[in-house]
């Protein structure tokens, strides 16, 4: 990896952070807070949050076996890849390169902030050439995006291919690992101390059941957490969003429930879904959705609709034509599902 000073933009090097009051004071308990323009009266939301939600990274921290230094909290994981482009890439100079298909908030986030989005295809079943994806890079990529397991194909990438592109780039890997959950693979982001250049993300939204309060994390050294820090909005994660996650977190047994019944599930549409004429192809799946190639997407997408059933029709996305991308549902959404399908003509 280069020296961190030189991948950083200049700007966000030298920048004295935004220091707010409850950053200038902390740590003793005082009886009277008068600094920082609060209503004094308690409604549960009267005084701002945290900025660096100390309580709720030392509850996140065991759950996902990384240490409080290295969590960063945002607004979503939204926040956590659109920061990197504003650390790192300067505006009309700077690219990043990322896989195709792949999540597409990586390319917006790009296009936002003026950054050049360059992408490599994986290989027809979905794999990841770390040769090309290295081979588009030059001196001025900051950033390589890899999503494993991958939306909206479902698979996890090769490992070995996932490591071999993150020790011989020199800059920053960013490993969205916001499905990872759901999948029996090792995540990468108990192997921060080995990769000081990779980012790993991973979100409440998905397996913990809590897409509506927005709160994402990202796992890296504690330099990169340090410049997270700094350029963030001081008060990113809101007083009402870390008291559920504490309750959430609180709760883990009900989180595996969660999880073992959406993998149960997930199991049984694999091979419903297989067995139906229109199916063509279901691909394998390490995440709470399925990818699934059909006969007709566009006709089908369209029919479900009319049924009330909404899927996620993907055919214009590049190596997916004709395919539609399935979320696990309850017991009762996904018989709803299969039962439309099977009178599908
Ligand atoms: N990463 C991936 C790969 C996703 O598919 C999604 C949502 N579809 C996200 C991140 C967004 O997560 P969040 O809700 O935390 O912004």
């Amino acid at each position: 990896m280069k020296n961190l000073q030189d991948l950083v933009r200049p700007n966000i090097w030298a920048l004295k952070p935004y220091s707010c009051a409850r950053d200038e004071f902390k740590g003793m308990k005082a009886d009277v807070y008068i600094d920082a323009n609060e209503n004094p009266y308690p409604n549960g939301v009267n005084r701002y949050p945290d900025p660096l939600q100390e309580q709720l990274k030392l509850a996140i921290s065991p759950m996902k076996g990384v240490p409080v230094e290295n969590i960063f909290l945002g607004n979503g994981s939204d926040e956590a890849i659109d920061l990197p482009f504003r650390i790192f890439c300067r505006p009309g100079k700077d690219n990043v390169v990322a896989i195709a298909p792949t999540y597409g908030m990586y390319e917006v986030c790009a296009h936002v902030n003026d950054v050049e989005y360059r992408t490599v295809s994986l290989t027809p079943d979905y794999e990841l050439d770390p040769d090309a994806l290295l081979g588009a890079c030059d001196e001025n990529t900051k950033i390589i995006f890899i999503c494993s397991p991958n939306n909206p194909t479902g698979n996890s990438l090769g490992r070995e291919k996932i490591e071999r592109v993150i020790t011989a780039f020199q800059g920053i890997v960013i490993v969205d690992e916001a499905y990872s959950d759901f999948s029996a693979q090792r995540p990468f982001r108990l192997d921060l101390q080995k990769y000081p250049n990779l980012v790993v993300l991973a979100t409440f939204s998905k397996a913990w059941s809590a897409a509506g309060i927005r709160l994402g994390m990202a796992f890296a050294s504690t330099d990169i957490i340090s410049l997270f820090n700094k350029v963030k909005y001081p008060y990113n994660v809101n007083v009402l969003t870390q008291k559920k996650a504490m309750e959430i977190l609180g709760n883990a047994t009900l989180l595996q429930r969660h999880i073992s019944m959406v993998l149960e599930e997930r199991d049984t549409l694999l091979k419903s879904l297989a067995f139906l004429p229109i199916c063509k192809k279901v691909y394998p799946t390490d995440a709470n959705f399925i990818l699934v190639k059909v006969t007709d997407a566009d006709g089908i997408y369209k029919y479900l609709v009319s049924k009330g059933i909404v899927v996620r029709n993907r055919t214009h996305v590049h190596l997916c034509g004709d395919c539609l991308r399935i979320t696990v549902g309850t017991k009762d959404e996904n018989t709803k599902l299969l039962a439309a399908l099977r009178q599908y003509v």
